[in-house]
């Protein structure tokens, strides 16, 4: 089962991503805050990340700094979710490292596009 780690400080918006990542047959595993994130990406292999980008202690771009220049699995692909009235954070999160960006509120079916796409490129994923 592919592992997808949610990092998302705001209850509803966590809610929401879970049932859709559990209806698609995704397992989860989530973090409230930046650091919290950086652990448990440290700690656990990952097929995908959802990065939230305002989060209580470290934003979600300094989070994916510290996950890619981390001795865990620096390639794991992340998608940031921010909302849509943040203009320029697509560019900051792709310089901080993402590898993808969505935006707030999510729509499901283009919420899920996303993570089938992105998952997938992630070669370690596919091992057991
Ligand atoms: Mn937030």
């Amino acid at each position: 089962m592919k592992r997808v780690l949610v990092i998302e400080d705001n209850e509803s918006n966590r809610y929401m991503i879970r049932c859709l990542l559990e209806q698609n047959g995704f397992e989860i595993v989530e973090a409230v805050t930046g650091e919290g994130g950086v652990e448990a990406a440290a700690r656990e292999r990952f097929d995908l990340i959802i990065m939230d980008i305002q989060l209580p202690d470290i934003n979600g771009l300094e989070a994916t700094r510290r996950i890619r220049q981390s001795s865990g699995d620096g390639d794991v692909p992340i998608i940031a979710v921010t909302s849509y009235a943040m203009t320029g954070d697509k560019t900051r999160a792709f310089d901080a490292g993402c590898t993808a960006y969505i935006e707030k509120p999510i729509e499901p079916d283009k919420f899920i596009k996303h993570v089938k796409k992105y998952i997938k490129l992630n070669k370690k994923g596919t091992q057991p």
